[in-house]
């Protein structure tokens, strides 16, 4: 075995606070929940790729941090007497992304996971101490694309977008490797057996490799979903994890119920799409979704709730408790549902729009997109607040922004404050009356003509990147008829169910649905997917919380 001794090239800007110290009264604390064990030279406490491994706290010797990759060790960090292991998927149970060695015999604290996240939910000042560090370890890692994964694709294809986003968006750190732009790119792909023609190539851990893979092909070979049951009765599950699901498994598993996470793609749902969120309250200088949606994740599974990266299939509503399928043939059984799949983007009825997802057309404008089209022009499709938001955002370090949007203009879709901005930007260019017809390109998107149906004249344009921004509509297909909804497909709760809704329905109960209740008792739907919801963030949240109080009472009945 090789070794390779110099650090990764981590900042260490918050050291204090991304390797503690902990004091001699914090690790008695830690040792009355955990048991003391010696450790030899050269012992392996934990594999690269082991589940739900144990947090250790050195009190003597030291142990190392080392990312294996075939031959060679690389070292992340070292921790002596005082210091811990873990990052953020020691909270959650997945696989662990490094090796960790003894380099000098001592002894170490080891707790398992149950009894560390017991030490997190009720020791205030260690639980923040151990959170932080580990949440910073994590952002350390993925900044510098430190991790157990290997990405290997090219900037023109929308596969390689399309994991690289479903990695970022899982807080997964990956190292990419492009086809185009790499030099030793051929000898990895020899080395695997690979072909140029074979990309976007994810390489897990440095042995499985997997080509061109589903986001469940990925999520399994990382293990994401290994060290969750699905096959116990949950008090609650809860399906998607946008800004509404998160905050249900927060205020849940903050008060105590077992919880479970359904979520197809990524935490954050259309939220993680958005670059900046300037209206969600405390946030005075705005957040982005991604970055929101994180820390709620880390939130809820710091307080218990677990999360299963899979889709929900079907609602078995016979009889109790509910059952959810799931995608990967699971059923999971529970004894409340709260149903928070949100909307899905609204395409332009466009021939060949699809073919550039991916490649030219996006339904979010984040970092990622951003740095595909830096320097060039590019069109924001909607008149909505997440187009203005985008618009603003892709303007910082694009050549031009072409706002296209149907009606006069701005003043009826739009918050104000954006809408000033959008006045004060010279490089934005809105074009009223304007929607696009036609879009052309080989592997990417080159050219786009658009028509002002005032004028009726069409222009074409050398333009590689659209963004579309023009609402959505709600996840409810899967449901199969068994809640109410209402004629555009979104789920009727509370007081808008009407006696026709429920004899239809044939609500059993004496008392009539609670707020949020749908006319299935003890399922909730929240957020966007409901009926007349407020389609912003903090309505979305408040929805999660408030529905959890009346969880409570429906477990009682
Ligand atoms: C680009 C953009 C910018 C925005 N900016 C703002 C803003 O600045 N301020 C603001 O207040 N609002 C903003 N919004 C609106 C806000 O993001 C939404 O109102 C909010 O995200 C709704 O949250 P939700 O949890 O109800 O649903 P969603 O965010 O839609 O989340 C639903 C989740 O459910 C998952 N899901 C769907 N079906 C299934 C299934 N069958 N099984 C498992 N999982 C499933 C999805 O993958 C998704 O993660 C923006 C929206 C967009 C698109």
């Amino acid at each position: 075995m090789r070794r390779t001794r110099r650090g990764l090239p981590l900042t260490r800007a918050h050291v204090e606070q991304i390797f503690p110290k902990l004091t001699p009264a914090q690790t008695r604390r830690i040792a009355a929940r955990g048991h003391m064990r010696a450790m030899e030279r050269g012992e392996v406490l934990y594999e690269q790729g082991d589940s739900a491994a144990s947090f250790f706290v050195v009190v003597s010797g030291e142990l190392e941090v080392v990312r294996p990759s075939g031959a060679v060790e690389t070292l992340v960090t070292v921790h002596g007497s005082g210091q811990f292991t873990g990052e953020v998927g020691t909270l959650s149970g997945r696989r662990t992304l490094f090796r960790v060695r003894a380099t000098k015999p001592g002894k170490v604290i080891e707790l398992d996971r149950q009894h560390m996240l017991a030490l997190i939910q009720s020791d205030a000042e260690l639980g923040e101490i151990l959170t932080r560090a580990f949440i910073l370890r994590r952002a350390e890692l993925v900044a510098a694309s430190v991790g157990d994964v290997v990405l290997i694709g090219s900037t023109h294809s929308a596969d390689t977008l399309r994991i690289k986003e479903f990695l970022m968006r899982n807080g997964h750190p990956y190292s990419y490797i492009d086809l185009e732009r790499d030099p030793d790119v051929q000898s990895l792909l020899d080395s695997f057996h690979l072909g140029a023609s074979e990309i976007p190539v994810v390489i897990c851990r440095g042995k499985v490799v997997l080509r061109n893979p589903s986001k469940q092909q990925i999520a399994d070979c990382l293990g994401f979903n290994e060290s969750i049951d699905q096959t116990h009765m949950r008090d609650l599950v809860v399906i998607g994890a946008g800004p509404s699901g998160l905050a249900a498994a927060v205020y849940g598993a903050s008060e105590g119920l077992d919880i479970l996470v359904l979520e197809t793609s990524s935490p954050g749902g259309q939220a993680g799409s958005s670059s900046k969120i300037e209206n969600y309250l405390g946030f005075p200088a705005g957040i982005s979704g991604q970055e929101l949606a994180a820390r709620a994740y880390h939130q809820a599974q710091k307080f218990g709730a677990e999360m299963l990266i899979a889709k929900g299939t079907r609602l078995v509503c016979d009889g109790k408790p509910y059952v959810i399928e799931v995608e990967n043939g699971a059923r999971i059984p529970a004894r409340t549902v709260v149903i928070a799949t949100g909307a899905e983007y609204r395409r332009p009825p466009l021939k060949s729009l699809s073919r550039f997802e991916g490649a030219g057309v996006y339904y979010g404008a984040t970092f990622v997109e951003a740095q595909l089209c830096g320097g060039e022009e590019v069109i924001v499709v909607g008149g909505g607040n997440s187009a203005g938001q985008a618009a603003v955002f892709l303007a910082e370090n694009t050549k031009r922004v072409h706002m296209l949007v149907r009606s006069a203009g701005l003043a009826e879709s739009m918050s104000r404050y954006l809408i000033r901005r959008i006045e004060e930007t010279a490089t934005i260019v809105l074009r009223p009356y304007t929607e696009i017809v036609a879009v052309e390109g080989g592997n990417h998107l080159e050219f786009v003509r658009w028509r002002n149906s005032q004028t009726g004249q069409t222009e074409e344009h050398e333009i590689s990147h659209i963004f579309v921004m023009t609402g959505a509509d709600p996840n409810t297909l899967w449901l199969g008829g068994c809640v109410a909804l209402d004629s555009k497909g979104f789920i009727k709760t509370g007081p808008d169910l009407s006696p026709e809704d429920l004899s239809a329905a044939r609500w059993p109960l004496a008392r009539p649905p609670h707020l949020l209740e749908t006319s299935l008792p003890g399922v909730f739907a929240i957020g966007d997917v409901r009926s007349g919801s407020i389609k912003r963030v903090a309505s979305a949240v408040g929805e999660g919380s408030i529905a959890i109080s009346f969880i409570h009472q429906a477990l009682k009945e």
